[in-house]
Formats: C-alpha cells, sequence, structure tokens
C-alpha cells in the first residue's frame, strides 16, 4: 500500500475546517452516537415543522452543515470550493429532496437536475451528476413495472413520463462531453425497471466513455450475477459499464417486505457475507477494466484499502480516470481527503435542498450514523485526536 496513505492522518482530513468547526462537529457526532435521542427526533422534528416553530435557523447551524452543501446551488458553491482547494476532493451535487410523490415534484427534480447539469459543465471540480429513480417517478409505478404487473391508461402514461425524464436527464449530461452521471440503487423491487432502463441508456450513451453509472448494492445476494450480466452487456454492444458498487441502505426495509409477505430476504444473512460479496465485486470489475468504470461508495477504511492494493497489484495507475472512490458530505473526510492527497480520485456527494425538504435525507443520515454507531465514534475518535493535536501545537509556538 502507498506510504502516503493514512486514514488517521487528522492534520490532512480537517486542514479546512477551523476549530469551532471541529468541536461542533465532535458535539454533533456524540448526540448522533445516542440512538434513543436521534429516534425522538424525527417525531420532535415533524411536530416543529407542523406548529411553524422557528427551528431552520437552529437546523441549519448544526445538522444541516454538517451533511449539507447549503440550499441552492450557490450555496453549496463555496462547499465545493474548498474541498477541492483544500485537498483535490471533487463534488457531486446531490438534490435531496425526498418523499414528494406528484408531478409537480417529479418534473421540478428533472428542471433541478439540468441546472446542475448547466452549472457543473465547466467545473472541473464536479465531474458527475446524481439522482434518485424515486425522485422522477412514484416507486409503485417502478415496482409495477419491475414485476411485470399490468398497468392502467394512467399509469402507462405516467411511465411513459418517467421514461422521459430518466431519458432527458442522461442526454443532457451525455451531451456534455465530460460529465457523468450516477442513478443510486434503492429498494430491490424498483431494480428490473431502473436496470432496464439505465442499460437503454448505456447502450445508447457509453460507446465512447461510461457516461451513464448503474449502482449495484452488494448486500444483495443476486448482485454478483448482474455484474457478470452487466459485462456481458458491455461485450455485446462494445460499449463502456460504469458501476458504482455499495453496500447498500435498505437493509431493514428489504427486510421487513420480505417477512410480511413470505419471501426469503435478498440481503446476505450476515455483514461478513455482505463483506465478501462487496470484495468479490470489486475484484471482478477490476478484472475486466476493459469493460467496466468502477465508483466505490464505501466509508468502510479497509475497503478503500483494499482497493488501493488492488490497483497496486493490478499496476493501474492512482490517478486512472476509470477508478473513483466516493463518501458523502461530513462524513469520513479522513478517507476522501488522505486519498485524494496520494493521487486518488475522490469525490464527495454533496447533498442540497431547502431545509425542510431535505429534513428526511438528514434524518437517514443521523439514523445510519447511530445505528451503524461505529461511525459516529470513529468520527469522534478523529475529531478528538485533530482538537488534541492542534493544542499541542500551539503549546509548542
Ligand atoms: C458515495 C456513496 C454513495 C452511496 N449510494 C448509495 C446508493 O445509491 N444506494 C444505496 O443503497 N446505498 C448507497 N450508499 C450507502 C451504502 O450502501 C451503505 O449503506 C453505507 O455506505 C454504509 O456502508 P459502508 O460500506 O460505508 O460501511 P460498513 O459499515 O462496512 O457497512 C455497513 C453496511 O453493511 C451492510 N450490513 C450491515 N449489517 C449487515 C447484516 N447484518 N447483514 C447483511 N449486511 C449488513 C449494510 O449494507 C450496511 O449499510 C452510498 C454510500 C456512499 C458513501
Amino acid at each position: 500500500m502507498s506510504d502516503t496513505l493514512n486514514f488517521n492522518n487528522t492534520e490532512t482530513a480537517f486542514a479546512s475546517k477551523s476549530n469551532m468547526e471541529l468541536k461542533k462537529a465532535k458535539f454533533l457526532f456524540g448526540v448522533l452516537g445516542f440512538g434513543q435521542l436521534t429516534k425522538m427526533a424525527k417525531p420532535l422534528l415533524n411536530f416543529a415543522f407542523k406548529s411553524g416553530l422557528p427551528i431552520e435557523g437552529i437546523l441549519k447551524n448544526t445538522i444541516f452543515s454538517q451533511f449539507c452543501g447549503g440550499e441552492n446551488l450557490l450555496e453549496c458553491k463555496a462547499q465545493i470550493d474548498q474541498l477541492y482547494q483544500n485537498g483535490t476532493v471533487m463534488s457531486i451535487l446531490d438534490y435531496s429532496v425526498e418523499g414528494a410523490e406528484n408531478e409537480a415534484s417529479f418534473d421540478g427534480t428533472l428542471e433541478t437536475l439540468l441546472e446542475i447539469c448547466q452549472f457543473s459543465e465547466f467545473q472541473r471540480q464536479i465531474p458527475f451528476l446524481v439522482f434518485k429513480p424515486t425522485g422522477i417517478g412514484r416507486l409503485e409505478i417502478f415496482r409495477k413495472v419491475s414485476e411485470n404487473e399490468s398497468l392502467s391508461f394512467s399509469e402507462m402514461e405516467e411511465w411513459a413520463r418517467i421514461k422521459k425524464r430518466f431519458k432527458t436527464i442522461c442526454k443532457a449530461v451525455a451531451d456534455t462531453r465530460t460529465l457523468k452521471i450516477m442513478i443510486d440503487a434503492e429498494e430491490s423491487w424498483s431494480h428490473a425497471a431502473v436496470d432496464s432502463l439505465t442499460e437503454e441508456m448505456m447502450v445508447k450513451h457509453n460507446k465512447k466513455r461510461a457516461v451513464v453509472f448503474a449502482t449495484v448494492q452488494l448486500y444483495l445476494s443476486n448482485k454478483y450475477n448482474y455484474l457478470e450480466r452487466l459485462k456481458d452487456l458491455g461485450r455485446t454492444h462494445q460499449i463502456k459499464v460504469g458501476v458504482k458498487l455499495v453496500r447498500g441502505a435498505y437493509m431493514e426495509k428489504e427486510r421487513d417486505r420480505a417477512l410480511a409477505k413470505g419471501y426469503k430476504s435478498p440481503v446476505c444473512e450476515d455483514k461478513s457475507i455482505t463483506d465478501q460479496n462487496f470484495d468479490n465485486g470489486v475484484n471482478y470489475v477490476l478484472d475486466n477494466l476493459d469493460v467496466f468504470d468502477l465508483f466505490l461508495g464505501t466509508h468502510n477504511e479497509l475497503s478503500c484499502k483494499e482497493l488501493v492494493e488492488r490497483l497496486t497489484d493490478h499496476k493501474i495507475d492512482k490517478s486512472d480516470n476509470r477508478i473513483w472512490f466516493g463518501q458523502l458530505y461530513g462524513m469520513s473526510d479522513n478517507i476522501s481527503f488522505n486519498l485524494a492527497q496520494a493521487g486518488y480520485n475522490v469525490v464527495k456527494y454533496v447533498p442540497f435542498g431547502p431545509i425542510k425538504d431535505v429534513m428526511p435525507y438528514l434524518i437517514r443520515r443521523a439514523e445510519e450514523n447511530s445505528s451503524v454507531g461505529s461511525q459516529s465514534s470513529r468520527e469522534m475518535e478523529l475529531l478528538k485526536k485533530e482538537l488534541q493535536r492542534r493544542k499541542e501545537m500551539s503549546k509548542m509556538k
């Protein structure tokens, strides 16, 4: 492994943060470490918004500023520039408004994506766009199409509008000749419909370069086979196949639905099997880099180190533009900044949107940080270490 790569280097990780910002982050991760508090937050916030309590200012200065770039593109610009100037960490603007299931909101998401595309086109620190399929259409329609259920006339029209939105944004990105686009993965019962659209877009736009990236959740035991199918698609159509590999974020939902409907959960039986499936997926993609471009979306330090080692074994240059590491804004800066400083391609998802509308996203982040307790405690450990280091440095001056 690279001698210069050390995920405990907090000086590099937090170079752009003031002492005040570090203390605030430490406080926040401390709070997120208390699962009970996070559970209470959801009903309390819903109540506060419904009653018109003035909590936006408090949220904006705490959880929002930790995990989001801003309320709009211009507000995000300062964070994006800071990530790039302080460590060549790049950004993906992630419009994180979730949950509104109506046509106006789906059209609004498409408009925002087209705006992001224009905004990002001439900024080298923003190489990708991203969207969630349920941002442009109802999950229920994706489910029905995936399960070959017949659609009513109005649902057929709805599905046609979803396809149009999907194709419009992919074409706009392809036309820039530089940007790429990732399709996030959500619940498994939406996958067949999303995958077939994604594959159609890859065949159309990925002839010269990987423009469209599919997301593969390797906590699903059948997804290794899907990578094999994607490789065949690439070979058959002579295209580049972009893949974002993640473990997967909908484990409870997947298991609950499987239990309720009486089928075997598609999620791997335990964490170690997910980890093995994830590693196998990464290795498979690296063994077939003539077809694949790889985006590794993880906060797992070992997975990142292993990819670094595999790249060395395969004699693949650190800055090879087929290989990307990705983390979320406000999390795992020790991975992002140390990888970028060592010369790897690193991108942060930078969520943004009006505070009230990104609350579902923020609550998911908070729940993830408290349920994956080790994530919060690792963040705390690093923040404490950096504050201590700075204290000692100032004593020596
Ligand atoms: C840049 C980026 C983009 C992402 N995009 C997506 C996306 O499009 N879709 C999506 O679903 N997720 C996405 N994620 C989230 C991702 O899937 C994981 O939920 C999250 O990153 C935690 O996994 P990890 O690899 O970072 O860390 P780890 O802490 O090593 O892994 C935690 C993950 O392991 C799995 N796991 C935990 N316990 C068990 C168990 N008992 N049995 C089986 N598996 C278990 C779960 O997937 C859990 O999230 C993204 C993450 C990042 C950083």
